[in-house]
Parts: structure tokens; C-alpha cells; sequence
């Protein structure tokens, strides 16, 4: 079985949150399955720096191996791709995202073409490569080529749809019949599209899969979603398990076991209280957060509860880029509390390694949250989250349970403040209760994220949809 993965982010080449992390990991795990893959990327400026050879091999086309024999082709186009970001300046997203990711979308067909890929499945991820199941139904269907593909779509985060103007879907190639597939209060939607003609759609997580069927997480596609007939198959995210293992993590301070992790974590969190300019004392506990700064990932109730820390004896460590508004605000609550709070604004793979293992929490209040992968690093690195029970985030963290020392995590339910703190003030109380905080953090070593499970649960997928 052969299957294309196509995705605008992999792991090392291009990345900025999960799609990069699950599209560079999921092949490589497929791989000993039996599955062979080869993935479609575009040839942004800067993918040489994940240190591999990249070599041309048709015109417009070059490519690098990955794991045993896993091609990664690069799409080249230097005005669309040749850029410093992927989706968009500080400014904003780039005006001409359609055009470029619609040219990505034709491209993997007529490089898979040349190059006489012969495919079993399109797997295509996000909106931006959600033009390929439409194209392979809609222009491909009777090119012999290409007549028995199948096409899976995974929706990493449905809040990110490809929204354009109405007038736009005459730059897509589609004939009239298809409008419809796309049309959405006015405008084309990429996702609802690819969401329509795909032949499987997944997601995520278990729950998040439930969740997008909902009004109330649904972004406006939960009717389209509900109307599948054979449902939306929710496929939690494991974690590359030998790129986030703080036993062998040349980027930490002090590398250690879940065996015997107590003085490992202890020199990370010294170091990272002293890179990050606190006061160096083990005994406050240090929350730390590593992401995008976007309400999504609960924002709000983070600067809220900083702004009226009233109770609150830790410190706190911020690692994000994002929204500007989010931004100033943080470094206003930074600036008046120096000594308790840090922020950077950056994108930057060493410090976050080291915040995952310096930091005694993590804080995830996510809004809504597909999978994260954030808890399941800081889970690996015997950093406690501190989560919402919702989407992917109640699928991987299990509330701890003081009678039974059950549990990795610390859970609240619904999105406020109150509720946030107060799981904080549990936070800190567990700090200071050595025998239970030795056990949490026993629990969240022994949590299983690797791909294995569920890089088996993509390949009957797979089957089943070629059986079919
Ligand atoms: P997202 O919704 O952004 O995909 P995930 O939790 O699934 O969130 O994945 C986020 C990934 O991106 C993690 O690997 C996290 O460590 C990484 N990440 C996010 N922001 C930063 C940053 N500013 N610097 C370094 N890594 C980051």
C-alpha cells in the first residue's frame, strides 16, 4: 500500500504547532507497518535547514529521503513559496494564500504524474490541501492514472477553513456543478470542500471528532460534518518519542530518565529560572507554557489570572508568538512583575525543550484544542499539565486522584477563570505535598504517546477504505 501525504507542514522542513510535528512523525511510523509513503511539501525558503540534502528530480521538483525510503518531493515555485513565512507576515496572512496553495494542490497530481508515483491514497491535511480530494474526484476520476485513488482528509484544526471571496472559485479550475461543494454564506470554503469529496474524513482526537459535530465547536461546518454517512473518525496524535525523550535531549540542561529524574529536573528548572531571569529557588513551583498566543490556546484566562495573581506564589515562564494584542499584554504584566513572570516572543526549538523540562507545570486552558501536543511533551518530560477537559487534551490527560494516585494531570471543565485558578491553587498545594507530587509525576512518565497505536489505527483505515 502506498499512500501521499500531503501537507504544508513537515517536520523538520516547515513548522509551526502540530501539522508539522504529526506530518513529519505519522510516515515514519507507517513505515515498519508496511505502509509506504511519500509526502508533497512546498519548497518554502529555508527547508534546507532540517540539514538534509534536498537534489532536484523533475523540473519544478526536488526532493530528500526521510526514515529507510521515505521521499519528501518539494513543490517549487520561488514567488509563492520563496518566503519567510509560511501562511503570512506579522501583517498578516498573505493575500495571495489561494493562488498558492492552489497551485501546490494541481502540482501534486502532475508530479505524482511525471514521476510516475503510482498511489493508493491521497491523504491530504487542512484546508490547504483540501483541493485535492475535490481535484482527484472532480478532474482525475477518468484518468487511468489516477482511477482508483482514495482520499482521506484530516482536519487538524477546523477553526482554519480557507475562506475566500466568492468571485475567487473561478481560480480553482472546478466547473460550475462543484460550486456548490465549496459555497459558504457567501463566500468559498477549501475545508467544506475537501470535507464533501474526500472519501474518509478524520480528525485528531476521539473527542475533538465528537466536538466538530456540535454547534458549538463546529465553526459552522458541524451540519456539513454530521451529514457524512460513515462519520468522522477521531485518530488521536502520538508524539515522536525519540525527538521529545528528555533521557537522550541534547538542548536540556541536564538529561535524564523516568527513573530517576528528580535531580535532572531540578538543574532544568535552575537553569531555566536563571535563563529566564527569576530568582532561582526550587522550592516555588514554575509554570511554564510553550505555544501560539491565540485564544485557542486559553490566553485569556492565562493574562487574567496573571493580571489578578491575588494567591498565586509561582512563577511563570511564556514561550509563544501570535497576536499582537496577546503579545502587548504579556509584556505589560512581564514588565510590572519582572521577577515572577517571563516571556518570549519567538519561535525557537531549543527553549521550549528547555521549558519542558524546567518547568514544574504546563499550562494548557485551551478554548478548544483538536489534539495538543504540548501536554503529551510536558507529560514525557515529568512536566504536570495543567488543562481544560476538552478536545484531544480530555482524551490524553486523566485528572490525578489523590485517594486512588491515579491520573497525569490537573483537569478543570469549563472555560473561566475561577475554574482555572483554582485548579492553579491544586497545582501549588500538590507542589508542597512531596509523596503525591512524586506520584503525579511517576503517573505522567508512565503515559504511552507513541505512534504505534494509532499509526496502526491510519493503516485499517487505509485498508478498509481500499477494501471497500
Ligand atoms: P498547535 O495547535 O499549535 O498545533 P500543538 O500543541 O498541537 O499546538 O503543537 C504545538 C507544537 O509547536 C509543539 O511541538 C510546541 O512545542 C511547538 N511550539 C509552539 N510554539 C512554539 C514556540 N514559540 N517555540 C518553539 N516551539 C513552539
Amino acid at each position: 500500500m502506498k499512500v501521499a501525504f500531503c501537507a504544508v507542514e513537515v517536520f523538520p522542513f516547515a513548522k509551526t504547532g502540530g501539522l508539522g510535528d504529526v506530518c513529519g512523525t505519522l510516515p515514519l511510523a507507517l513505515e515498519p507497518l508496511g505502509v509506504e509513503t511519500v509526502i508533497f511539501l512546498p519548497r518554502y525558503r529555508g527547508v534546507e535547514q532540517g540539514g538534509l540534502k534536498i537534489e532536484p528530480v523533475h523540473p519544478g521538483v526536488s526532493r530528500t529521503v526521510i526514515g529507510k525510503n521515505i521521499s519528501v518531493y518539494f513543490i517549487e515555485h520561488k514567488e509563492y513559496f520563496d518566503r519567510d513565512g509560511i501562511y503570512g507576515s506579522p501583517a498578516g496572512d498573505y493575500p495571495d494564500n489561494l493562488e498558492r496553495f492552489q497551485y501546490y494542490s494541481a502540482q501534486v497530481f502532475h508530479v505524482l504524474k511525471g514521476l510516475n508515483q503510482k498511489v493508493d491514497i491521497l491523504h491530504c491535511h487542512d484546508w490547504h490541501a483540501a483541493l485535492i480530494p475535490v481535484y482527484l474526484k472532480e478532474l482525475y476520476g477518468r484518468d487511468s492514472f489516477f482511477q482508483r485513488v482514495k482520499s482521506v482528509l484530516t482536519i487538524h484544526n477546523l477553526a482554519h477553513q480557507g475562506v475566500f471571496p466568492h468571485k475567487e472559485y473561478a481560480k480553482l479550475g472546478l466547473s460550475g456543478v462543484v460550486l456548490p461543494r465549496f459555497e459558504f454564506f457567501g463566500k468559498i470554503n477549501f475545508l467544506k470542500g475537501g470535507i464533501e469529496e474526500s472519501d474518509r474524513v478524520t480528525t485528531v482526537s476521539r473527542r475533538y471528532a465528537e466536538e466538530i459535530q456540535t454547534p458549538e465547536h463546529g465553526c459552522g461546518l458541524d451540519a456539513v460534518l454530521r451529514s457524512r454517512r460513515e462519520g468522522i473518525t477521531g485518530i488521536v496524535n502520538g508524539l515522536d518519542e525519540k525527538m521529545w525523550d528528555p533521557s537522550v535531549d541534547s538542548l536540556i540542561a541536564r538529561r535524564y530518565s523516568r527513573e530517576d529524574f528528580q535531580e535532572g529536573k531540578r538543574i532544568n528548572k535552575a537553569r531555566l529560572q536563571t535563563a529566564a531571569r527569576l530568582p532561582v529557588d526550587e522550592n516555588v513551583p514554575l509554570f511554564g507554557f510553550v505555544g501560539r498566543l491565540v485564544h485557542q490556546k486559553g490566553m485569556d484566562l492565562i493574562i487574567e489570572m496573571l493580571r489578578q495573581a491575588d494567591g498565586f506564589s509561582g512563577q511563570v515562564v511564556i514561550l509563544g508568538t501570535g497576536e499582537e494584542k496577546y503579545r502587548k499584554q504579556l509584556e505589560e504584566i512581564s514588565r510590572q512583575n519582572p521577577s515572577r513572570f517571563a516571556l518570549c516572543t519567538a519561535f525557537n526549538e531549543k527553549l521550549a525543550h528547555q521549558v519542558y523540562a524546567g518547568s514544574d507545570f504546563f499550562l494548557m486552558p485551551s478554548y478548544f484544542e483538536p489534539c495538543g501536543l504540548s501536554q503529551m511533551i510536558s507529560l514525557h518530560y515529568g512536566t504536570i499539565p495543567i488543562v481544560r477537559r476538552i478536545g484531544g487534551l480530555a482524551d490524553t490527560v486523566a485528572a490525578f486522584d489523590a485517594n486512588r494516585l491515579s491520573g497525569n494531570g490537573l483537569v478543570f471543565e469549563a472555560y473561566g477563570v475561577e475554574e482555572f485558578r483554582s485548579a492553579i491553587r491544586v497545582a501549588q498545594t500538590l507542589f508542597h505535598q512531596k509523596d503525591q507530587w512524586d506520584r503525579i509525576r511517576h503517573n505522567s512518565f508512565e503515559t504511552d504517546f507513541s505512534w504505534d497505536q494509532s499509526a496502526k489505527q491510519y493503516r485499517d483505515l487505509y485498508q478498509c477504505l481500499l477494501s471497500a
